[in-house]
């Protein structure tokens, strides 16, 4: 989708800071991070949210969560523990509706989140 600012990361039209990819998934660092780790990551074909990923693709859930054990790994997070979240729809705040998910890590995380 062109006018999917995910999209056109994953086609390379607009830069990001890849810190993984592979034939099915992207994680790329967040543009304004709320963390000192602070990844998103993506499947390369769209899907607006879970629950659409949920429908058409169940089986990609799973390939994206791997990629966020791996990317934490990568960043160094396994000991220390990390967040995972994916915000859907209005009232969590969604922003951008290509489904990622946010690796959060490097600090001590409040909970409940606000
Ligand atoms: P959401 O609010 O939909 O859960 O998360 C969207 C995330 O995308 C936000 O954390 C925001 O900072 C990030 N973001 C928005 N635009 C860009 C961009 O152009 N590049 C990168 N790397 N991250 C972006
Ligand atoms: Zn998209």
């Amino acid at each position: 989708m062109n006018d999917c600012l995910f999209c056109r990361i994953v086609q390379k039209t607009i830069p990001a800071k890849i810190v993984h990819e592979d034939d099915r998934t992207l994680a790329f660092d967040d543009i304004n991070p709320q963390a000192p780790v602070h990844t998103l990551i993506i499947p390369k074909q769209h899907v607006s949210a879970v629950q659409a990923c949920c429908d058409q693709d169940p089986d990609l859930l799973g390939l994206l969560l791997i990629t966020c054990t791996n990317v934490a790994k990568q960043k160094g997070l396994t000991e220390s523990g990390y967040r995972i979240v994916t915000n859907t729809g209005r009232d969590a705040g969604q922003t951008v509706f290509h489904l990622h998910f946010h690796v959060l890590g490097g600090r001590r995380m409040g909970w409940p989140p606000g």
